[in-house]
């Protein structure tokens, strides 16, 4: 075996000796291009999510390095669900590793059956033709199918608009993966423009005349927004409890703690009164109530039918009981843009750390009792 070569795996030698090669395999790639990684830590949930590439000059924003948490590039990665930061060897997918090595193996069994069926017509062509025993020597080819690797793409495709890394993570994370920038306002953004397009897909059923198909859009559209806003106050509170207030996070984050507190403005502010924050200080009174009648919209349309009941009426003072709650493409759009602001504004909260000690709590408590 001595002159054997391993003409597959040579492919993809960097070093070493013919006897000990150093490969480099490419990391397989999701069909947008990104591979997978693994959050480290066993606390983020969930753990998975997949990074691409970023363009080759990038520049961060003067005004913009407060929000980030390393210079973006190789070295480090950043948990984008609970903004640990570790070596990039750390956050390596066990899924690569055992493509790569079962596809290092299925090549070196490969080259080896080359070898062998190779030697064998060697063999084979130096019998001489006329002698009374001949041999012939019969090497079977491995017929196992070179193994495949598959990678998918998470929903959420995402842009960091910091360092314009693209990453994709599940539902929701709150930094991007390479600068470690809060990214959740940006999360949000991508929300608004989604429930933007169902809403001119509903529009466009009214021209049809489908009326009650576009009602229904509407109602799933304004659902959307409500649904968005809770998982991003929720996101955000759980991890900034977690790290101001670690020793309270298990009586404070259980599910029948937060059970759906962040649908209702008055809880909201509660829940995050323990930390210090008032998280509608970012909008302007008008706006708290536009956003407070909308959630109460939502509760309407979504266990009433649509139907007014007589609680909604005395807050709106515009349908009467037992009317359909009017949606407007145009309220719905609004709705999400106060989300939005809200949204921006607690993102400050995720890279401003040690603000939380600083600041007097007394004093915020005060600011919020205020509102
Ligand atoms: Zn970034």
């Amino acid at each position: 075996m001595r002159n054997m070569k391993f003409r597959r795996l040579e492919r993809y030698r960097t070093g070493g000796s013919r006897d000990n090669m150093e490969l480099s395999y490419p990391i397989p790639r999701s069909p947008s291009g990104k591979i997978y990684q693994y959050s480290p830590n066993n606390d983020a949930v969930p753990r998975l999510f997949l990074i691409g590439d970023a363009p080759e000059e990038r520049k961060i924003n003067e005004e913009d390095r407060v929000r980030i948490r390393r210079e973006p590039g190789p070295g480090q990665t950043v948990c984008p669900y609970s903004g640990y930061i570790g070596d990039d060897d750390e956050f390596v997918h066990f899924d690569d590793v055992e493509a790569i090595k079962k596809q290092v193996e299925w090549e070196a069994a490969a080259d080896i059956s080359d070898y062998l069926a190779d030697m064998a017509k060697d063999f084979n062509r130096r019998q001489p033709r006329n002698s009374f025993i001949s041999f012939k020597m019969d090497v079977k080819p491995s017929r196992s199918l070179k193994p495949l690797v598959i990678r998918q793409d998470l929903l959420r495709d995402m842009d960091c608009n910091i360092c314009n890394r693209s990453y994709g993570v599940y539902a929701i994370s709150l930094f991007c993966p390479d600068c470690g920038a809060p990214n959740i306002a940006n999360h949000f953004k991508r929300e608004i423009n989604l429930i933007k397009e169902q809403i001119v897909i509903a529009d466009a059923q009214v021209n049809l005349g489908k009326t009650e198909i576009a009602y229904r859009l509407m109602g799933n559209a304004h659902e959307d927004v409500l649904t968005a806003f809770e998982t991003s106050l929720k996101t955000v509170y759980k991890y900034l409890v977690k790290r101001n207030l670690i020793e309270q996070y298990e009586s404070l984050c259980t599910k029948k703690a937060i059970g759906n507190a962040f649908q209702n403005i008055a809880r909201t502010k509660e829940k995050y009164n323990q930390l210090g924050i008032n998280p509608f200080n970012s909008i302007t009174p008008n706006q708290l109530s536009i956003l407070s009648l909308n959630i109460q919209k939502r509760h309407v349309i979504g266990h009433n039918l649509g139907i007014a009941d007589e609680f909604y009426v005395e807050l709106t003072q515009k349908e009467q009981p037992g009317e359909t709650v009017i949606l407007l493409g145009r309220e719905i759009g609004e709705f999400a843009d106060i989300c939005g602001d809200v949204v921006a504004g607690l993102e400050k909260w995720l890279y401003s750390e040690g603000n939380l000690d600083i600041l007097p709590i007394q004093s915020l408590v005060n600011t919020v009792s205020e509102q």
